[in-house]
């Protein structure tokens, strides 16, 4: 399948001819998580031919002031979700590229050694996509039956510290993916607002600068935390819906390419049409209903 919308692409020139009708003036997000340097260098190095590196800021200054010609031709703005520790890794490539990426940070996560929970062991065993299904309250306690509790310390830190974010605030800048990075449709209410509004608080606190942009986590999202990120007063939030950002488009329903962080650059040419993501989606929404879960609905994308 892989290789068929590969060949596809390639043969009928598909991501030079999306990039040329959309790209050119519309704002391009790409999603890393947790990339090796190595890989992310010949990914920047593509994308530096191709298109030219602005920041979440300067998209969000274009969208409320409408001058979109503050950007340059072909903008792209690189994000990251989560704080994965080894993203420090990543600081002499945004150096030599010139990029000042946005890192997405869980702010109950970074700084401290509680598990990503959809990286633990215990995720694996009962699978990651049926606790993304279940009530908030169900995915940590069925974790934490299984040993890996989400809101406790794990054997091994996977997020940024402190110290780390500060360091990486001179060539990155950070916005909120919550606190603790729950399916934000599978929480009460008053959790939904706050894993929203006190994960901005919290960051900038803690980052010790005003935080303006969120990420969904899973990129999932309805009304109740639409209403939220507008009550925390954020001035952008990113799914990880493919698909370009013009004067059109909502600034808190920001369109972006998910990408894998172990693409080789051929497979990175194809995720940028947003092809491999639609289709995921696609497959998604016909999975039907789980037995497990009767009253909520699949999740579109990982
Ligand atoms: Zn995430």
């Amino acid at each position: 399948m892989k290789q068929a919308i590969a060949g596809m692409v390639r043969w009928t020139g598909l991501g030079a001819l999306m990039r040329f009708g959309f790209a050119r003036r519309k704002a391009t997000i790409v999603v890393y998580h947790d990339p090796e340097p190595e890989l992310l260098r010949e990914h920047l190095a593509w994308f530096a031919e191709r298109y030219n590196f602005t920041t979440m800021d300067a998209v969000a200054d274009a969208m409320e002031t409408g001058r979109w010609n503050a950007l340059p031709p072909y903008p792209l703005v690189i994000t990251f979700d989560d704080g994965h520790r080894a993203n420090t890794k990543l600081e002499p490539l945004f150096r030599e590229f010139g990029v000042r990426p946005t890192i997405f940070l869980c702010s109950q996560i970074v700084g401290t050694a509680r598990p990503y929970w959809w990286k633990t062991a215990a995720a694996e065993r009962i699978g990651v996509e049926t606790l993304k299904l279940v009530p908030d309250a169900e995915r940590r306690q069925r974790l934490a039956d299984f040993g890996d509790d989400p809101d406790r310390d794990g054997a091994e830190r996977q997020a940024m510290t402190w110290d780390e974010v500060h360091r990486m605030g001179e060539v990155a800048d950070y916005g909120g993916h919550t606190r603790h990075h729950p399916i934000l449709l599978r929480c009460d209410d008053r959790q939904a607002a706050e894993e929203i509004e006190l994960c901005k608080t919290e960051l900038e606190a803690s980052v010790g600068k005003p935080c303006h942009h969120f990420a969904f986590p899973n990129g999932d999202f309805g009304e109740r935390e639409l209403a939220a990120i507008r009550r925390a007063g954020y001035r952008t939030a990113r799914s990880i819906d493919p698909g370009w950002n013009g004067p059109g488009s909502d600034p808190l329903q920001l369109k972006a390419f998910p990408l894998s962080d172990d693409a080789s650059v051929a497979w990175l040419s194809v995720q940028m049409t947003g092809i491999p993501a639609k289709l995921r989606t696609l497959k998604a929404s016909g999975r039907g209903k789980p037995a497990a879960a009767p009253d909520v609905r699949p999740i579109p994308a990982a």
